[in-house]
């Protein structure tokens, strides 16, 4: 008879299910709430990373090459810019996690890490 045996690898089994179950559980927690980060780089070099939950507004550049970031609302958005397309300041507000605006005028790129997956169906927020 080997009962003990049979209910020993049960007793595996489930604890295996659980912490699967449970890691599984805590990922897409991770993955589905917002609050990423704001990663700001300018010439390929990140030089700021802000909490996209946290409302805040930042000057970025030099003098005459100047980009305003505003982050409010769990969104990110270049409301001014000095650059002559003006590309970056009417690409709008970012909130998903690989969304990105760029100015390439000033080598910038504000990309968003870490926050909802961009394949959240929209129209819903
Ligand atoms: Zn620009």
């Amino acid at each position: 008879m080997n009962w003990s045996k049979t209910h020993k690898n049960d007793v595996l089994l489930i604890a295996v299910l659980l912490i699967l179950g449970g890691g599984l559980a805590l990922f897409l927690y991770a993955t589905r709430q917002g609050g990423g980060t704001v990663r700001v780089q300018v010439d390929g070099a990140v030089v700021m990373e802000l909490p996209l939950d946290q409302d805040t507004q930042v000057s970025l550049g030099e003098d005459g090459h100047v980009n305003t970031l505003v982050v409010q609302d769990g969104t990110a958005q270049v409301t001014v810019a000095t650059c002559p397309d003006q590309v970056c300041v009417r690409q709008g507000a970012v909130r998903y996690a690989g969304e990105s605006i760029v100015c390439l005028p000033h080598r910038l790129v504000v990309t968003i890490e870490g926050g909802a997956p961009a394949d959240v169906d929209t129209s819903t927020g």
